[in-house]
Parts: C-alpha cells; structure tokens; sequence
C-alpha cells in the first residue's frame, strides 16, 4: 500500500486551505488500480468506436489500455498524492541566505479543458530562511503539479505555495513559458505563441534588484 507522506500532506493540506487545489473527488480513491485501469480503457473502447475507428484492428486494438494506463501512471499521476516526491529538507545551518535558482525545468501537463498537451519550461527561486532542499525536488514537485489535467495560472500558483510551506519562508518565485497544443491545433491555430505566467513573493516582490537579478541570470 502506498503512503502519503507528511509533506505531500502539508501540500495538499495549504492548497486547500488557499482554494488552489485541483477540482479532484475523493470517492474514486477506493477503487484498486488495476480496476480503474480497466474501467477507464472501456471507455476509451467506446470512444473510439464512437469516431468510427475498428478496433479490431492490430495496430488500434490495445491503445484504449495504453492510454489508460499512461494517464494513470504518467500523464496523471499527480493527481494521486501517494505519488508526490520524497523531499529531504535540511535545516540551513550554514545560514546560507543568497537566491538559489534552478533553471529551465521541464514540465509536461495537459490543458484541462481540451486534454491535450502544454508544454515548457519553469525557471523557479528560493532565498532559503529555515530550510534547504535538494535541488532536483524543486524540479519534481513541479513535475508532479504538472502530471495533472492543468491550467497554467493554477500550476504556477500551486508549485509557489507548495515551496513556500516546505521552505517555511515567503521567498519564492517562479516563472514558466508554455506551449499550449489546444491553441496550436486548433481553434486560432497559433502556432508560434506562448504563453508567460509568473509569481513572486517575499524578497522577489519587496526587493528591486533581487526581482531584477531572477529575470536576468
Ligand atoms: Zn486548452
């Protein structure tokens, strides 16, 4: 059985708190894996017959269980907290109180109102207070809030708040650049805009320099 920890409950527990949480039900958490797994690929049969496709044939005839699968174990996986990263926080006994940056972070999510892909790159900061973390958990908790149905402005602001409570400190900022597939394929079928969404607060938002010194590195 597969646990939550602390942190992912302090995650779950401030964004609920702030109404930034994903619009996500308790009732199905009962249901095994391998049910839902089968459950949701019946579905995906259906739909697919519904758009006239045969899926007898051999190349179509498993991708109703792969794409069940691949929602549940990789495209949204974040939308099970059992599956949050195990963070290390350290105590920041060398005091270290500069701006630590980490750089083009891969997300990956879906547009949750056309469930098809946005794409891009987060560029997230901390002044560390109290706390210090490994660096590469900064990546996957912003993976984590990625592996959702998603739209951008919440995923920023959930990576934000979700930092902040485990740092104990109000200096983080953050800033992603995405592609989004749903306006790209369609509808105005833009295929060269992105869109930018940014958060700062603490130092990032009182301080000038500091605000100018994580737009410029
Ligand atoms: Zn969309």
């Amino acid at each position: 059985m597969k646990k939550i920890t602390k942190e992912a409950n302090m995650a779950r527990d401030v964004l609920l708190l702030k109404g930034l949480e994903n619009p996500i039900l308790k009732e199905y958490n009962d249901i095994k894996e391998k049910e839902r797994e089968l459950l949701i690929a019946k579905h995906l049969y259906k739909i697919m017959s519904l758009l006239n496709l045969d899926l007898k044939n051999e190349s179509l005839k498993d991708t109703p269980i792969r794409i069940s699968k691949m929602y549940i174990n990789e495209l949204f996986s974040g939308l099970d907290y059992t599956n949050f990263p195990k963070i290390m926080l350290m105590d920041n006994k060398i005091k270290f109180n500069e701006m630590i940056i980490v750089r083009d972070i891969l997300l990956i999510s879906t547009c949750e109102h056309h469930f098809i892909t946005i794409n891009g790159q987060a560029t997230i900061a901390y002044i560390p207070e109290n706390k210090i973390i490994g660096l590469s958990k900064i990546n996957r908790i912003a993976q984590f809030y990625a592996k959702r149905p998603q739209i951008q402005e919440r995923l920023t602001k959930q990576i934000l708040l979700v930092l902040q409570v485990l740092l104990q400190t109000k200096n983080v900022a953050i800033v992603i650049h995405m592609d989004h597939f749903c306006v790209k394929a369609r509808g105005v079928r833009d295929n060269k805009s992105s869109t930018v969404t940014s958060c700062l607060e603490g130092l990032f938002k009182s301080d000038k320099s500091i605000r100018e010194e994580f737009f410029k590195k």
